[in-house]
């Protein structure tokens, strides 16, 4: 078998990976490029769509399906394999793209085409494409993620996808894989663990409790699948010992998905099972009120505190967080809490530097509270990828930025594993 990366080489955005072996021709995952990095969608893919045999998606976030319709606009019919998850998830973040991408390199149509082609594929269900096996396994970082076990020509080979944060309590823990002759791994955070989960809920705990008495308002801003219904269901687990204060889901593309995860169930923790099972849905804690249209949202800035409100994007690139803070941040009542990653040089990172920032035109001293929660993340830190490499004797690093995969490349070389960085169009053997 081949491996060939065609996306997230050195960088944490453009997942796309082609295995080649036992005259089959499969594409992992077929995510967009975000961030500085974006005009790189309209780029060549490296490969023709149309020589594909066949699609495997690991997870539903955007950096690792938002090329897909592109590639049926470039002439690819054939299917696209997901878990029943990771498909509901993917048209929910895929309509939101369509409606905000500057760069179109996919149309309405296109997406219908890709509809038209979604396959389920659940846990370790065996997909043949012609000699090639392969399987989903639970990596543990949305509904329905999954990393892939793929065999063929007598050789084993893991493909990654995103692993998730083993500490958090929503979603099963990830399952470690089989020892394999290669693995092409993720290394988001390859430089550093992150803290305790328990310590963030408690210091989140402790922000809420502070800002919410003296009458303050809680901005989160947060990323609609995974990250608000984390936030929600620590909020009701712990609404008995809060102070009472209307808690506004002010997103109405998290509300859809929250109204998904009942739907989800098998993919969620057994934790989350068992409050079902009790007829309890624990990501509607006292007090929650999903706020839908523009005008509901922005009679919030005039509303007093105190008040939580989650609101997207959770980078800060856009949406109605934007005007909450840009009516609120300069009010040392409030509070701002980071629950996810800030890109180098963006507005989050500027408030919480406490620097002059200017949102919606306006010029804003940073008077509010602000925090960062990194134990809230989504990924794997550096010890869980340690552990779950454990076995491996040869890793191929992608997903990450080049000085964190470096960071994580030295910690497995000196235990003795063969390493290197993933290449963009440089083909490995298996
Ligand atoms: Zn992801």
């Amino acid at each position: 078998m081949r491996i060939t990366p065609y996306g997230a080489s050195r960088t944490v955005t453009g997942s796309a990976h082609l295995l080649e072996g036992a005259g089959a021709r499969v594409l992992l995952d077929c995510g967009m490029y975000q961030g500085e990095k974006e005009e790189k969608n309209l780029e060549p893919f490296g490969f023709d769509p149309r020589s594909l045999d066949a699609v495997l998606v690991t997870h539903a976030h955007l950096d690792h399906v938002g090329r897909l319709p592109r590639l049926f606009r470039e002439g690819y019919r054939g299917p696209v394999y997901a878990t029943r998850a990771t498909l509901l998830l993917m048209e929910v973040i895929l309509e939101d793209a369509l409606k905000v991408t500057e760069e179109a390199f996919f149309e309405e149509k296109d997406l219908k085409e890709l509809y038209a082609h979604l396959r389920p594929l659940e846990y370790k269900e065996p997909l043949r494409v012609r000699g090639l096996e392969l399987q989903l396994w639970n990596a543990g970082h949305l509904p329905g993620s999954g990393f892939v076990v793929a065999e063929g020509e007598g050789r084993r080979f893991v493909f990654s996808g995103d692993l998730g944060n083993r500490q958090k309590v929503v979603l099963p823990d990830p399952e470690l894989p089989p020892q394999a002759d290669l693995v092409l791994s993720e290394g988001t955070y390859g430089d550093r663990p992150h803290r305790s989960f328990q310590a963030t809920v408690e210091e989140f705990l402790e922000i809420l409790d502070r800002t919410l008495s003296r009458g303050g308002k809680v901005y989160i801003p947060t990323f609609a699948v995974e990250r608000a219904q984390e936030i929600l269901f620590h909020l009701f687990e712990n609404q008995d010992r809060l102070v009472r204060a209307p808690i506004y889901l002010d997103s109405p593309m998290a509300n859809r998905v929250s109204a998904l995860y009942p739907r989800l169930l098998p993919y969620l923790s057994l934790e989350v099972q068992a409050y079902f099972r009790k007829g309890v849905n624990p990501f509607e804690p006292r007090g929650l009120r999903h706020v839908e249209s523009a005008e509901e949202s922005k009679r919030l800035n005039r509303a007093e505190g105190p008040m939580v409100v989650l609101a997207g994007s959770g980078m800060l690139s856009g949406g109605r967080i934007l005007h909450h803070l840009k009516h609120g941040l300069s009010d040392p009542k409030n509070a701002v809490v980071f629950v996810g990653y800030q890109p180098r040089g963006g507005l989050g990172e500027r408030i919480i530097r406490k620097e002059p920032v200017r949102i919606l035109g306006e010029v804003l001293e940073v008077r509010a509270e602000v925090h960062t929660l990194g134990g809230f993340s989504g990924h794997a830190g550096q010890d869980e990828l340690l552990d779950w490499l454990k076995d491996q004797p040869r890793v191929l690093l992608v997903h990450g930025e080049e000085e964190k995969l470096l960071k994580l490349g030295q910690l497995l070389a000196l235990r003795g594993q063969e390493v290197a960085l993933g290449e963009w169009g440089t083909k490995e053997e298996v």
